[in-house]
C-alpha cells in the first residue's frame, strides 16, 4: 500500500470513529516491510480516557496483539498531525516514521491543532502549566536499585535519539 492509501484508510476509521460516537481520528501501526501490527481510533470520549488518542489506541492494540512494548522501525500513520503526547508515545516504542494528513493549519479552525501542547511541552519542567513538587526520597532509590538487581538498567539508552 502506498502512503496515500493508509491515510486513507485511517480517515475512514476516524469517520466510522465520528459515527460511533468517538472523536475524528484514526492510525494504523505498519512494519518497515509493510505488515499492518494494529489499528487505533480516538476513544478518549468512549472510554472516558484522556490518553486514548488514535496513534496511542494502536500502540496500545499492537502491543497486546504482539506482547510487545516495542516496535522499532514502524511506520505511525495518522489521520490528523500527532499530539506531543502521542510523539512521546511513539518514541518510547521505537517508532521510526510518522505519516500523516491534517496538519495544524486544518486542525485550528475544528479545535484540534496540536500547536497549543507543543508549545507548552518546549517550556522548562515545572514551567508548563503545571505545578511541579519534588520530594526527594532515598526509599525511592531503593527501588531502583530491586528493580536493576532482577533487570538491570531502565530504557534510558533507547529514548537517546
Ligand atoms: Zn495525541
Amino acid at each position: 500500500m502506498t502512503d496515500q492509501n493508509y491515510i486513507k484508510a485511517t480517515i475512514q476509521l476516524a469517520e466510522d470513529n465520528v459515527a460511533r460516537g468517538g472523536q475524528p481520528f484514526g492510525a494504523i501501526l505498519v512494519t518497515k516491510f509493510g505488515t499492518v501490527l494494529a489499528e487505533g481510533v480516538n476513544e478518549s470520549y468512549i472510554d472516558h480516557d484522556c490518553t486514548a488518542h488514535a496513534e496511542i489506541q494502536a500502540l496500545r492494540n499492537a502491543g497486546k496483539q504482539h506482547k510487545t512494548t516495542s516496535f522499532t522501525g514502524s511506520t505511525m500513520y495518522a489521520s490528523g498531525k500527532p499530539c506531543a503526547m502521542c510523539m512521546a508515545a511513539m518514541i518510547q516504542a521505537g517508532v521510526e516514521k510518522v505519516v500523516y494528513c491534517a496538519d495544524d493549519d486544518v486542525g485550528e479552525s475544528y479545535g484540534w491543532s496540536t500547536e497549543y501542547l507543543y508549545e507548552r511541552m518546549q517550556r522548562n519542567f515545572g514551567e508548563q502549566g503545571v505545578e511541579v513538587v519534588h520530594v526527594p526520597l532515598d526509599e525511592k532509590t531503593a527501588v531502583f536499585e530491586q528493580y536493576q538487581a532482577k533487570h538491570g538498567k531502565g530504557s534510558n539508552e533507547q529514548m537517546k535519539d
